[in-house]
């Protein structure tokens, strides 16, 4: 199969699609990064223009915030839809300005936040009328706190919405364990840590009639990066639902599900390949690049610690100036070649290096 070429920008709608299944074909998976404003948009796209692979760029409502300022009043969520808007518009920019194809999708979504969703699918409308496409190529629900029932139905209700304007819905089954964005699932029930292939049967059949669906289901991965502990990864979890959906609906394709696996962070290498074998089309990674940026930015910290006590004097001279030092650019570009680093490696690990075609 020759490789899948794509246009540069904000990939959407049917070609979308298609990526997730050439993915799903070539058995490879794309990085899902959590950004939290420019820095770490452009870090994102540059690792995707090095790896020859789109990139799928997230905002968290805690990312989109941070993206509007993080003093910015956020009643109604407006700092977060501020955020998010802005966040979008800047990384289709730079994507485009780089020739990189990238997928823009915002993050977890619970219950309680839904207004941010409603006011990002809202300039999302106001975009398609504009330019025929829509700002984000995805939203995630997150409703695994509610009941199936309840997840399930107003996973309906926005996917309605969301089909309008060719956008595709994350959704969670399951719970992912662990912390992140202010979220703590660490003490959650073990059996909800696993997702029932009868769970991902019952939302396959009630919102594939209606519009385009990833599903995030739970096989005991977790947020953040943990001692090996009592949670055993299973992703075997992931091919019985692809099996299940496949044998019981007569799907054409055998891996009919665009599966997501959270918490990718400190996975290994074997896990991943397993898991992507499966259908796993997004991969989503938060504490090994948050990590990576804060690391090498410790190391500079440390190394020209005698240059960073005050803006003049440093062991050359009382009187010689630290401005080369102190300016922000000569750390934070060092944040940004240790993510562009790691999401390289997360991009050979998911098999996606150089098998895309823009
Ligand atoms: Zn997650």
């Amino acid at each position: 199969m020759g490789k899948l070429k794509l246009k540069p920008g904000v990939v959407t709608g049917n070609q979308l699609l298609e990526l997730f299944e050439y993915c799903k074909e070539t058995k490879c998976a794309l990085p899902a990064v959590n950004v939290i404003g420019s820095s770490s948009v452009n870090a994102a796209i540059r690792s995707a223009r090095e790896a020859n692979a789109p990139i799928i760029i997230q905002f968290s409502n805690g990312g989109s915030v941070f993206n509007a300022g993080k003093y910015l009043d956020n009643t109604a969520e407006k700092a977060a839809i501020a955020g998010g808007i802005a966040g979008a518009h800047h990384a289709r920019m730079i994507a485009e300005a780089h020739g990189v194809p990238i997928i823009l999708h915002t993050d977890h979504c619970a219950k309680k936040l839904l207004p941010w969703v409603d006011g990002l699918i809202e300039a999302g409308e106001a975009w398609y009328k504009q330019t025929g496409a829509p700002l984000y190529s995805s939203h995630m629900l997150d409703l695994s706190e509610e009941s199936l029932e309840e997840n399930i139905e107003i996973s309906k209700r926005y996917l309605q919405r969301l089909a309008k304007i060719d956008m595709v819905l994350e959704i969670e089954l399951g719970v992912t364990g662990g912390e992140e964005d202010g979220v703590d699932n660490t003490e959650v029930d073990n059996a909800k840590l696993y997702t029932q292939p009868e769970d991902v049967l019952a939302a396959y059949d009630a919102l594939t009639p209606v519009g385009n669906i990833t599903v995030a289901a739970s096989f005991g991965n977790t947020h953040g990066v943990y001692k090996p502990g009592n949670v055993k990864l299973r992703p075997d979890i992931l091919k019985h639902s692809q099996a299940k959906v496949h044998a019981d609906r007569k799907t054409a394709t055998a891996k009919p599900l665009n599966l997501v696996f959270h918490g990718g962070s400190g996975s290994a290498p074997e896990e991943i390949t397993e898991a992507v074998s499966y259908g796993v089309i997004k991969f989503n990674i938060d504490t090994d690049t948050q990590w990576a940026f804060t690391d090498p930015i410790k190391q500079y910290m440390d190394k020209h610690d005698a240059y960073l006590h005050s803006q003049i004097g440093n062991p050359d001279g009382d009187d010689k100036p630290n401005k080369k030092y102190i300016d922000p650019r000569a750390w934070m570009v060092l944040g940004e070649k240790g993510v562009i680093e790691r999401l390289k490696r997360a991009f050979t690990e998911l098999n996606a290096t150089n098998q895309f075609d823009f």
